[in-house]
């Protein structure tokens, strides 16, 4: 059965392919209407499957559609998170299996001197933001830190945490299961003439890469609108870039702009298409084996 799983690109030596599932590629703030059904309005969630074996990244509003797959029942489960800018944690309250007591969540994610990922999380769900205090929700709720460049184990994921360029801090995570490595890299700024070679050495030789793409090189500059310098954040063509660069298999754009149109997007991943070949918008709903 496993066998059959496996598709084009995948790796004939497993029995059984990492599986990637994106439940939300927007960036900033979740969108909705006609322009944006073909890419999906939600934001930053993937998730990592490897048999049995979840990963989730980050918990934007796309972690709310995961939530209602699977439905209010026990899992166990990592979730890992790059920062806890609102887009990226907004989701968590409303992931249905933290309804459920006999659910076990890892949350993984920086602990800095500015607060936890657990700080933000209670945060975000404490009065009067929220009507459901983050101690009263039934699962059973672990932590465990993520130091750059130390790796930790879950289950049979291997990540290893690395700092990018963004206000306030973001971690990019580096992904090894089955033999296969995926590399998540959002809300990260490479801000000048060279790339980052944090990013680079993070992403090197890896399977996919899923890379900040927020911009187009234009908008980057401040032709249309304001110079969004500064806002921590990559162009599409860096992100090109930087998966030549670190050698990588795939890339996948992600963290598309909120104003960014499905026909603008179409054009976006055509031109990046034109300079790297493997390389593919993330949109919501895609899954991707590897
Ligand atoms: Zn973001
Ligand atoms: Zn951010």
């Amino acid at each position: 059965m496993a066998r059959l799983l496996l598709c084009q690109g995948a790796n004939p030596s497993l029995e059984v392919p990492v599986q990637i599932h994106f439940w939300g590629v927007r960036g900033s703030i979740a969108v909705s209407g006609p322009r944006f059904q073909r890419t999906g309005g939600n934001t930053s969630c993937l998730e990592l499957r490897l048999g049995a074996d979840r990963l989730v990244l980050d918990a934007g509003t796309g972690l709310r559609a995961l939530g209602e797959h699977l439905g209010c029942v026990p899992v166990d489960l990592a979730l890992a998170f790059s920062h806890v800018h609102w887009d990226h944690i907004v989701g968590f309250p409303f992931f249905a299996p933290l309804f459920h007591p006999d659910s076990r969540i890892t949350i993984l994610g920086a602990a800095r001197e500015s607060g936890s990922v657990m700080d933000a999380l209670r945060a975000q769900m404490a009065p009067p933001r929220f009507p459901v205090p983050f101690d009263a929700l039934p699962a059973r709720i672990r932590f465990q830190p993520l130091l750059p460049g130390r790796p930790v184990d879950v289950g049979p994921f291997t990540l290893l945490a690395g700092d990018l360029s963004h206000p306030d801090g973001t971690l990019g995570l580096r992904v090894q299961a089955g033999g296969r490595t995926v590399v998540y890299a959002t809300d990260h700024e490479h801000g000048g003439r060279h790339l980052d070679r944090r990013l680079l050495h993070l992403a090197q030789g890896a399977d996919l890469l899923v890379h900040d793409a927020q911009y187009t090189p234009a908008e980057y500059q401040g032709g249309p609108g304001p110079s969004r310098r500064g806002w921590g954040h990559s162009t599409w063509a860096e992100a090109v870039a930087a998966a030549d660069q670190a050698g990588v298999g795939r890339l996948a754009l992600f963290h598309h702009d909120p104003g960014r149109d499905d026909d603008e997007l179409a054009v976006i991943e055509a031109q990046a298409r034109g300079r790297r070949p493997a390389t593919l918008a993330a949109r919501e709903g895609l899954a991707l084996a590897l």
